[in-house]
C-alpha cells in the first residue's frame, strides 16, 4: 500500500510549530508495512488543500491528511478535501449524533460547523476532543491536534497495511565513506536493502522481507565493522 500525508497549517509553514504528526504517522505507518511516498505541507487556504488532495488520491491508495478540522474561521480542511471530491460540506448526521452522546455539550451549544463534513464522508469519531474526522473515497481526514490526531488514527490504523520490513541495527565508529565497500557486500550476499545515518555514530539500518535474513545480514555486517 502507497500512502501520502498531507499536512495542513500556516503555523507549520512559519516554523511556529514543528510537524510532528507527519512523522509521528509515517513512523506507525511504516511499521505497518505501508510505503509513504510524499509528506506534503499546505496553507490553510481551500484551493491549495483541494489541489493537493485531487493530485495524490488519485496517485496512492490512500492520503492522510491533518490539520484545520476544528470550526474556527481559519479551519479549512474539510472545504479543501470536499472540493477536490466537488462535493459540499453539509451537517453530518452521524457526528452530530455521536457529539450528542459523548460530549458534555448540546448540538445547539457546538459552534456552528462542527458537525459539518463533505457530502457522503464516513464520519471518524474524535476520542481525545470534539471535532469529528471524516474519511472520503481514499482520503482520511485527521485533527491537527497531535493527541487527537494519534487517537483518531488508531481508530483506523487496520484499513493501512502493506508488507512490513524486517529491521536490525548496526552501529559502527567508523566513518561512513569507509563502509561503503561492507554496505555493498552485504547487498551482494544477503537480499537486504541498506539505510546509513552518520551521527555520532553511524547507524546501519538492515531492511529485508523476512526476519532471519535481516539477523543474519546484520549479523555479518556487525563482525565486519568496528564497534
Ligand atoms: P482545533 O479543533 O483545535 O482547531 P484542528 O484540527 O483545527 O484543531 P489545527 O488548528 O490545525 O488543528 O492545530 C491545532 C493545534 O495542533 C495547534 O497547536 C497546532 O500547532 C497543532 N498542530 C497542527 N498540526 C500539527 C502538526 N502537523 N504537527 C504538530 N502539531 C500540529
Ligand atoms: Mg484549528
Amino acid at each position: 500500500m502507497r500512502v501520502a500525508v498531507v499536512t495542513v497549517g500556516d503555523e507549520l509553514l512559519s516554523g511556529d510549530t514543528v510537524d510532528t504528526n507527519a512523522s509521528w504517522l509515517c513512523n506507525r505507518l511504516d511499521g505497518r508495512g505501508v510505503a509513504i511516498e510524499r509528506i506534503t505541507t499546505v496553507p490553510d487556504r481551500i484551493a491549495d488543500i483541494a489541489r493537493v488532495v485531487n493530485e495524490h488520491r488519485a496517485e496512492y491508495d490512500a492520503v492522510i491528511v491533518t490539520g484545520g478540522v476544528g470550526p474556527t474561521h481559519d479551519d479549512v480542511t474539510m472545504d479543501g478535501v470536499a472540493a477536490a471530491f466537488g462535493r459540499e460540506v453539509i451537517p453530518n448526521e452521524d457526528a452530530a449524533a455521536w457529539i450528542a452522546d459523548h460530549g458534555d455539550y448540546a448540538a445547539a451549544d457546538l459552534t456552528e460547523g462542527t458537525t459539518h463534513l463533505p457530502a457522503e464522508a464516513r464520519m471518524l469519531p474524535n476520542p481525545e476532543g470534539v471535532a469529528p474526522g471524516a474519511v472520503v473515497g481514499n482520503v482520511y481526514v485527521l485533527p491537527g491536534v497531535p493527541a487527537e490526531m494519534k487517537a483518531m488514527f488508531e481508530t483506523v490504523a487496520e484499513e493501512f497495511e502493506g508488507d512490513p520490513t524486517h529491521v536490525e541495527e548496526v552501529r559502527t565508529s567508523e566513518p561512513e565513506s569507509a563502509l561503503l565497500d561492507r554496505i555493498e557486500a552485504v547487498r551482494e550476499a544477503y537480499d537486504v536493502t541498506i539505510g546509513s545515518y552518520p551521527g555520532e555514530d553511524v547507524r546501519l539500518k538492515v531492511m529485508a522481507a523476512d526476519a532471519e535474513t535481516a539477523v543474519e545480514a546484520a549479523a555479518w555486517l556487525r563482525e565486519r565493522v568496528e564497534q
